[in-house]
């Protein structure tokens, strides 16, 4: 097999497998195998540039940038269905319909409602070419690049008889795990949780950088096609037809021949939806067969063909006993409700949370209340409402705690910010815990053989006080603890040891600076390169850096104006943990580039534009000037220019991120 063909059967591997995990949800490699397959094609493809290929699997990780998103036109309308609540209602839709079509027999196609982000998709010759969002129905924003990360949207066709050109519209959605791991990293790093997947998978789309967009664990559901020549005509065989082209048409979807087999779909799902992975709010139900369809037209708003009918949110009520108040690593606090234990959507409820003080105020919420909850799209349900004619006549209004529950220290409220903070950084237990917790966590320090539950035992015996302390710990120490085995004790020590090598942008991230997530401190890592000069930094060099706001400029400066902070940094500094990025570039000058034609055009992140001019040099390649017919790479950055580009895929001329040339650069 040449290279070329190589790279195709890795590609066809690696595609199939992603149909099999994100489609059709059964994986056929393990996770293993297929990193080590995509890394064995990445390395080729950088190897080979002249075999790039948008469409292949290596291009799912994002990278594109849209700054703006273009407004593009529906070439057909996307329409919004009418609402249903009850089977009144449903009897009432099929009599209109059989006054048009006269009594005719019918049969509808039973679907789910998704709750998401509705999304158009065209395809051309069996390829992925645009997704636009439904925005007002007319026209929507075109966020191709985005949608292209999505692993079960197919970027090519499988199977045969699609039409040359088609629509195909669906719901992006986030399923329920995936938004609750989003949100518990959010929480970890102080930031305020999203308030639900919908939002949060239509806010995704929108997202300037699409590497971000490929990181959210978003799926999508599509159920509709639309264009000319289409080789079916019912709903139901185009969800089978699609399915076959591979596509995730959802498997719920149902042919019921009558009203009666509607209803048994709706009675069934309104209780299993809560086995669902992801949030549905209702039943799409559609008259099966296009001519039924096309003599049914449309309204101004919705075709007369389908309707939605909308599960009941599920409510109960319940008594409000008590409210506590939690604090989290970065001092923010959080009121919990506690609940007379209910039934609700097949759990035992006993706790709601209340988010912050302008919701219990909003709502009124006081201690014995008779309060209404209902379950949305997190594992904690939420008040929605007080019941007021329950109230006992004697209710005082709740008063927000003014210190804090564990250390007493009087909690203060940054304007325009909706939680209250405990400022006993170095002082409040559960800060001091929850922020070692946080460093010795698997995407920060990742320290073997040290849990959450053994942090809090050093604490509580006196043996650490923040995260420095950890690698003073000796064994014997550490013997005297609750449970705590020589093995287990050395295992401890050596885990410590062990996270000496951890990166430097790890370590920026274990450090818990408010606001400071994973991806901000690869960021920061990434521009600074060491410890020192971010701490030099000044917050309008900080807000200078790509991506970087105001707020968490203003957090990385307190951080390092803070003493102890400075010292234990010191203090780590001198274990021989990383402050300083290991460069990538290979250093010593080699003849890998010779003969070789470079230009280097945009901005990047791992090294100035002279240092990558100076790596070109050293590795024996030339640096053109301008893009022409003899360019062999050009090496492009953030905003490189549109003419640029243009002139280099005129010319056919290999563009290669910062990335692929490190690599290049490494490969032996
Ligand atoms: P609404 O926004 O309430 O008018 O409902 C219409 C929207 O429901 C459509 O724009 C779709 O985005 C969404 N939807 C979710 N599931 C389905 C489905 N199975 N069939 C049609 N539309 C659906
Ligand atoms: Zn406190």
């Amino acid at each position: 097999m040449d290279t070329l063909q190589i790279i195709q059967t890795l590609r066809e591997e690696l595609n199939l497998h992603n149909y099999n995990y994100y489609v059709l949800d059964k994986p056929t490699l393990s996770d293993y195998e297929f990193d080590m397959k995509l890394k064995e094609l990445q390395d080729l493809e950088n190897k080979h540039p002249e075999f790039f290929d948008a469409d292949s699997p290596t291009q799912r990780v994002g990278g594109a940038i849209t700054k703006n998103f273009e407004t593009i036109a529906h070439e057909h309308r996307m329409y919004s269905l009418d609402n249903s609540y009850s089977k009144e209602d449903l009897i009432d839709w099929e009599n209109r319909i059989q006054k048009v079509l006269g009594n005719v027999p019918l049969e509808y196609t039973c679907e789910l409602k998704y709750d998401g982000a509705s999304i158009s998709i065209t395809y051309e010759n069996g390829k992925l070419v645009r997704a636009v969002t439904r925005g007002d129905g007319l026209q929507g924003d075109d966020v191709t690049n985005n949608i292209r990360t999505i692993k079960s949207i197919p970027l090519k066709l499988k199977g045969e008889g699609y039409p040359s050109k088609f629509d195909i519209r669906g719901e992006i959605i986030l399923p329920l795990a995936g938004f609750e791991k989003m949100n518990q990293e959010l929480i970890e790093i102080g930031e305020t949780p999203y308030s639900n997947p919908r939002n949060t998978a239509s806010g995704s789309l929108k997202l300037q950088d699409s590497a971000e967009v490929a990181k959210r664990p978003l799926d999508c559901l599509l159920y509709f096609l639309i264009g000319a020549n289409l080789p079916f005509d019912s709903q139901f065989e185009g969800l089978e037809k699609a399915r076959s082209w591979g596509f995730k048409a959802p498997v719920e979807a149902k042919l019921a021949k009558s009203l009666d087999e509607v209803f048994e779909f709706i009675e069934y799902w309104d209780v299993h939806r809560h086995d669902l992975p992801y949030e549905t709010d209702g039943v799409v139900i559609k008259v099966n067969d296009f001519h039924h369809q096309e003599e049914l037209g449309y309204t101004a708003k919705s075709p007369r063909w389908a309707i939605a009918y909308k599960f009941k949110a599920e409510q109960v009520s319940t008594k409000l006993k008590s409210i506590s108040y939690q604090v989290g690593r970065t001092g923010s606090i959080t009121p919990v409700a506690n609940l007379e234990p209910v039934q609700l959507a097949g759990t035992i409820v006993k706790r709601a949370s209340l988010h912050n003080a302008d919701q219990i105020e909003k709502l009124d919420i006081r201690i014995h209340d008779t309060v209404f909850v209902e379950k949305g799209g997190e594992i904690i349900p939420k008040i929605i409402a007080v019941d007021l004619s329950k109230r006992p006549e004697n209710s005082k209004p709740t008063e927000y705690i003014t210190h804090c529950p564990e250390c007493e220290t009087e909690l203060i409220r940054g304007e325009g910010e909706a939680n209250h903070y405990c400022p006993n950084y170095y002082g409040c237990p559960p800060q001091i815990i929850g922020r070692i917790q946080h460093y010795i966590s698997r995407k920060a320090m990742d320290i073997e053989g040290l849990g959450g539950e053994t942090v809090a035992l050093l604490y509580n015996n006196g043996l650490v006080h923040n995260y420095a302390d950890l690698y003073k710990l000796t064994v014997e120490d550490l013997l005297p603890l609750e449970r705590m085995a020589q093995k287990s004790a050395e295992n401890l020590v050596k885990g410590v040891e062990n996270s000496k090598n951890i990166p430097f942008e790890s370590v920026l991230f274990a450090l818990g600076i408010r606001f400071v997530g994973e991806t901000v401190a690869k960021k920061l890592a990434k521009h600074y390169k060491n410890i020192d000069a971010l701490q030099q930094a000044t917050l309008m060099d900080l807000i200078l850096v790509d991506e970087i706001g105001e707020r968490i400029a203003q957090s990385v400066i307190d951080f390092f104006e803070n003493d102890e902070n400075r010292e234990i940094i010191k203090r780590l500094k001198s274990y021989g943990v990383q402050f300083e990025i290991i460069e990538k570039i290979n250093p010593n000058a080699t003849d890998k580039l010779s003969g070789k034609t470079f230009v280097v055009s945009g901005v990047f992140s791992t090294f100035s534009r002279d240092e990558l001019k100076k790596a070109i040099e050293d590795n024996g390649g030339k640096i053109g000037s301008s893009i022409s017919a003899k360019t062999d790479f050009v090496v492009a950055g953030d905003n490189m220019g549109p003419a640029k580009l243009e002139k280099a895929n005129k010319l056919n001329i290999s563009i290669i991120s910062e990335d692929q040339f490190i690599s290049m650069l490494n490969e032996s």
